[in-house]
């Protein structure tokens, strides 16, 4: 067992601190103030090869692996967590097509999402369906050699800027069989629709997604017709919960890096707070945090990256690793006092992101649920 990073490791999360702080941070007080995407932070994410790192390299791919994704998003996820949600949507749009799609799909599509010509995402969730995918209600019929999709995803990120959509819909004659398909911005019946407006991850584009008779071709069928639960949710399984881990550790240090920082500089009673013990215990309970989900995180993209099924550990790393960084917003703002209110202080923002951390890629409670399971199987 060896608990080191490479050197090429080092190497790379050198380069993604440095794009995240040249390249995202200038651009966050813009993206806080709007609530919209900013344009240059998804060229520049393109131009870094960020949506390449775990595509193959025969199709245009960088094939670092997810261990190298696990530490861009964290280190994103530092500065902006809402641009790590959307380069970790990026990655969880990519997956089944790498996955699952046949060699023309791949051909077709992975070269430009990789170079981030095309963006991607993935449409699951609806009203009726979020953490039971099964009680979607978008269906899909058979119309000669296309299919006919019709239906509403909801929460879905990158809904207003993803052109490649893989959508999970069930067969209207037999509601218990579902397929994916890669979806097309412009198809014929497709539509980004609602825009949500989230307290939190201002800068990462939420929303819905209609089909209305959608004409889809066979090509874009995805796997195997009436396989799409496995195809969703073999990507949500490892990459949809392993990004969200990136988004929680980015977060989570964030969230002690201003802590200590303010400390150091906040002057109580002719001392820095950071003498009080009290506030030393709650620095110290976010450093224990942090290095126990950083654990747990590499760890299962460890794995991930050697081809072993790492869901289970995702689900425990993703447990832990989003309570703890909602529980640092918390400590973070406390430690502010009436600063930590006001939104010039970094951690009133971190708080409002961390509202929004937890439900995506599946709540605490399936998580606890996902390890129950594989406890007692
Ligand atoms: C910012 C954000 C981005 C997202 N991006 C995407 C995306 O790109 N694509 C996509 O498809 N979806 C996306 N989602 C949707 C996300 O996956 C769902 O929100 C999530 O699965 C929960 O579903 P729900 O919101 O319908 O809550 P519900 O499923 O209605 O859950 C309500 C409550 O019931 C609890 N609960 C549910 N089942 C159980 C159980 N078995 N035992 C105990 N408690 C249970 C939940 O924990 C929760 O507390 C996103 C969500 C957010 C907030």
């Amino acid at each position: 067992m060896d608990f080191t990073f490479t050197e090429e490791q080092e190497m790379f999360r050198k380069a993604a601190r440095e794009f995240a702080e040249t390249k995202v941070a200038p651009e966050v007080p813009a993206m806080e103030e709007t609530g919209q995407v900013s344009d240059a932070v998804v060229k520049a994410l393109g131009e870094a090869e960020m949506m390449a790192l775990t595509i193959p390299e025969e199709y245009g791919g960088l094939g670092l692996g997810y261990t190298a994704r696990l530490i861009a998003l964290e280190e994103i996820g530092r500065v902006s967590v809402a641009t790590a949600m959307m380069l970790q949507v990026f990655a969880l749009g990519i997956e089944p097509i790498v996955r699952f799609a046949n060699e023309d799909q791949k051909k077709k599509y992975l070269p430009g999402l990789a170079k981030g010509e095309r963006l991607a995402t993935v449409g699951v969730t609806e009203a009726t369906g979020g953490s039971d995918p099964t009680g979607g209600r978008t269906t899909y019929k058979k119309d000669g050699d296309d299919y006919i999709v019709t239906g509403r995803k909801c929460f879905i990120t990158n809904s207003h800027i993803a052109n490649t959509i893989s959508v999970l819909a069930k067969d209207e004659e037999n509601p218990k069989a579902f397929s994916m398909f890669i979806v097309e911005k412009g198809m014929d019946g497709f539509k980004a629709t609602h825009e949500e407006h989230k307290v939190g991850f201002k800068g990462c584009n939420t929303g819905s997604l209609t089909l209305e008779n959608c004409r889809i071709p066979k090509e874009n069928l995805l796997g195997i017709e009436g396989k799409g639960l496995k195809v969703s949710m073999s990507a949500i399984g490892d990459v949809g919960r392993g990004g969200m881990v990136g988004c929680a550790l980015g977060l989570l240090t964030a969230c002690m890096e201003e802590s200590v920082k303010f400390s150091k500089e906040r002057i109580l009673y002719g001392k820095p707070i950071s003498n009080l013990q009290m506030i030393q215990n709650k620095l110290a309970e976010m450093k224990i945090d942090l290095e126990a989900g950083r654990l747990l995180g590499y760890r299962a993209a460890a794995l991930q990256d050697k081809g072993v099924p790492s869901a289970n550990e995702f689900a425990v790393a993703k447990y832990f690793t989003t309570e703890a960084a909602q529980k640092a917003a918390k400590i973070a703002v406390d430690i502010h006092g009436g600063y930590g209110c006001m939104e010039e202080y970094a951690v009133s923002r971190y708080y409002r992101d961390a509202a929004v951390l937890g439900p995506s890629a599946g709540t605490s409670d399936i998580m606890k649920v996902i390890i129950a399971r594989w406890l007692l199987a």
